[in-house]
């Protein structure tokens, strides 16, 4: 793991020790599972989907991979960790999805280099909050989209409602995510990650907020992006 360039050993330790709750609606990806409509619903609206390549990075246990499977998308999902992947291959199978997912661990750096521009659609979800340089990161995904192809990005903005809520609420107080769960020095603020695109050579179409209440494990678009917030990039056609 350890040779494999940026990618956060220790981070994906977590991932991999709790690979096996992945699925469980009520379980440590709750979270996940509760935002995954609004965020499928986001790519729906935005992105042709329906036999189209796409690529999710950083897939994990194929919450939302299943999902684009199911919209009719030949969807190859990527990780680095071992165990989430594996819970996704058997999943798949559970939802008769098999024949639509190839699930591969590797890090985007490495993928990118046997698909360059392959892919009409990249997916890189809840994700790059966890990679030592994200900058690197959003250069792989530019470099896996088609011309004229969608990049999609969510992550956590390093702002003190997101400390709050995300770090001490959700791990501390509520014990909603595993401690540990988040590293507040490694949020994005969206102006950063805007950068970070348009240095790859994308450009921003839109960033909108997500609100999230862990307690009615409701969602919603809002113009507030001090917390979670998705971001829609293109790549020049
Ligand atoms: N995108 C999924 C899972 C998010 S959890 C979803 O939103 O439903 C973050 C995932 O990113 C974990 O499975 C972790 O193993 C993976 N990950 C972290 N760093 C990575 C890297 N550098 N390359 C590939 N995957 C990575």
């Amino acid at each position: 793991m350890t040779t494999v360039p940026n990618v956060d050993p220790a981070e994906i330790a977590k991932f991999e020790a709790l690979a096996h709750r992945w699925w469980d609606p009520n379980g440590d990806f709750k979270a996940l599972h509760d935002i995954n409509p609004l965020r499928v619903g986001y790519l729906q609206e935005r992105c042709a989907l329906s036999g189209a390549r796409v690529v999710d990075v950083g897939c994990g246990g194929g919450i939302l991979t299943e999902s684009l499977a199911a919209l009719g998308a030949d969807v190859t999902g990527i990780d680095v960790a071992q165990g989430p992947l594996a819970v996704a291959r058997l999943h798949a199978i559970e939802s008769g999805v098999e024949n639509e997912i190839l699930y591969l661990r590797a890090s985007p750096e490495e993928f990118v280099e046997e698909e360059p521009q392959a892919f009409s659609v990249v997916t890189c979800l809840e994700m790059l909050e966890h990679v030592p340089d994200m900058a690197a990161t959003v250069r792989s995904l530019a470099r896996l989209a088609a011309p004229g192809g969608d990049v999609v990005v969510s992550t956590i903005n390093r702002h003190p409602k997101a400390y709050a809520l995300a770090v001490v609420g959700a791990e501390y107080i509520l014990g909603l995510l595993p401690r540990g769960t988040h590293d507040y020095a490694k949020f994005i603020r969206p102006a950063e990650l805007a950068r970070a695109v348009r240095d790859a050579g994308l450009e921003l179409v839109s960033i909108d907020g997500m609100r999230y209440s862990p307690f009615t494990r409701r969602c919603a678009l809002t113009r507030d992006v001090d917390v979670n917030y998705l971001l829609h990039a293109r790549k020049p056609g």
